[in-house]
């Protein structure tokens, strides 16, 4: 076997890959990304971009190129119950400040800025499908791509596997699809037309009756288009044999949005993509190799966001892959630290956003929430909080806070 070779090879340029890709190419590591795709390439997602994702644009630098011309702002958030209550939450009192809490952007596009800042940082960028991980013993030492009957071969200490949610650097590492309950499905389609938007741009989550304990979302995206979608977790689908797109076609008809769709038309076909849930994330590094992103099982359980974890993992991963060369220790008990660090920052955040989505299968819960929330400006911004603040997530995760709403 024979091939190039560089200090770290990152397979998947999502957002985790190009960020972590861009990171080590900053800190003087030569890396090789390898993405299946050619860019800019269609991902199907919400297109909802987190502050925690804006955080980590701050890092790269990119947040100017997010201006209005490339994403459109969001200010807050709609959420309604299956009662039809809704309440508007938004993201900050200051609606002045120059950069917005959060974006809604096509993946094609958002992805395709990260993947060119990995190109400005010197990341060497191939297209190819990776269909093996090289090992020698149990180290990882590279990856194989394949084309028809052509396979090509690279080397590196670190592997990266940023590359989504049927990682095939995962599988290739002996890790199983996860168990129907850490592990949604989700549908969505493009719209233009949709009419009802708040003037914030908020995103809006619906809780509609045959939707929990997943939801129906509408977020609206730069020029008058919209991104439609539905969500639910995998083992619901099964229990109840729902079919994803005979839900989404009864949420656009539901007597509670028909209106907004009266003079909508979709834009291109309706898309389907699964989101493996941070409620019980995989290992993520070994001898020679580390995952990030949704390849990591990263995918906060309750709001379905994605990719500022796969972006802050991504980081880390960069991190920890320059400490290795400092080091020339590529072994799993070091590499290990970069799991740890992961868990650190994110595991608190990922357990209550799990007990969220329990919480969340209690319709009447759901309901009496959602309705103090429209009449209370207290639990408003609790729930404003809650999409930022981890202590206010966690409050919201404890029992006391819905007996004491309740009986307020
Ligand atoms: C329906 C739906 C809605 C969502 N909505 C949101 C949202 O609004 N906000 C949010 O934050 N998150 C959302 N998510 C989650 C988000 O999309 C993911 O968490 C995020 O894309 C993870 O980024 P990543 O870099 O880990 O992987 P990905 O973005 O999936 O990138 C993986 C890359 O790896 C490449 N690849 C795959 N296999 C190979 C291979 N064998 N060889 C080479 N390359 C390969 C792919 O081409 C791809 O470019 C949603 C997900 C779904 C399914």
């Amino acid at each position: 076997m024979s091939g190039p070779s560089y200090d770290a090879i990152v397979v998947g340029a999502g957002p985790g890959g190009s960020t972590a890709a861009t990171m080590m190419s900053e800190s003087g590591l030569r890396v090789l990304l390898i993405d299946k795709d050619s860019f800019p390439r269609d991902k199907v997602c919400g297109d909802a971009i987190s502050g925690k994702s804006m955080e980590a644009l701050e890092k790269l630098g990119l947040v100017d190129q997010f201006e209005t011309q490339k994403a459109l702002p969001t200010w807050g958030l709609t959420i309604s119950g299956p009662s039809g209550d809704q309440v508007e939450i938004p993201f900050t009192k200051d609606r002045h400040r120059r950069i917005p809490p959060g974006i809604v952007c096509q993946r094609e596009r958002f992805d395709d800025i990260l993947l060119n800042r990995a190109v400005r940082a010197g990341v060497i960028v191939i297209k190819g499908s990776v269909t093996k991980v090289l090992r020698k013993r149990d180290v990882v030492i590279g990856v194989a791509t394949a084309s028809g009957s052509e396979t090509a071969h690279y080397f590196a200490p670190i592997v990266i596997g940023a590359d989504g949610a049927y990682s095939i650097v995962a599988r290739e590492l002996g890790m199983e699809q996860l168990d129907d309950e850490h592990y949604s499905a989700g549908i969505r389609a493009y719209f233009s037309g949709v009419t009802g938007f708040n003037d914030g741009n908020y995103i809006e989550i619906h809780f509609v009756d045959e939707s929990i304990p997943g939801y129906f979302w509408i977020f609206p995206l730069e020029n008058g288009l919209s991104n439609v979608g539905v969500g639910i977790l995998s083992s619901v689908i099964k229990k109840n044999n729902i079919r994803l797109k005979v839900m989404f076609q009864a949420m656009v008809s539901h007597p509670r949005f028909i209106e907004r769709f009266s003079n909508a038309t979709q834009l291109g076909p309706t898309k389907g993509w699964g989101l493996p849930l941070g409620s019980q994330p995989r290992s993520m590094a070994g001898n020679g190799w580390m995952l990030v992103g949704d390849a990591a099982s990263l995918i906060d359980p309750f709001t379905g966001e994605g990719i500022g974890n796969a972006m802050i993992s991504g980081i880390l991963a960069a991190e920890w892959a320059q400490k290795a060369h400092e080091k020339q220790d590529f072994s799993a008990p070091f590499l290990g630290s970069y799991e740890k660090n992961v868990l650190e920052l994110l595991d608190d955040e990922l357990k209550i956003s799990k007990t969220m989505q329990r919480l969340v299968k209690r319709k009447w819960l759901l309901n009496a929430v959602i309705r103090k929330a429209s009449r209370s400006k207290e639990v408003s911004e609790t729930i404003t909080s809650m999409f930022f603040d981890l202590e206010a997530r966690q409050k919201m995760a404890s029992p006391w806070f819905y007996v004491k709403l309740l009986f307020a």
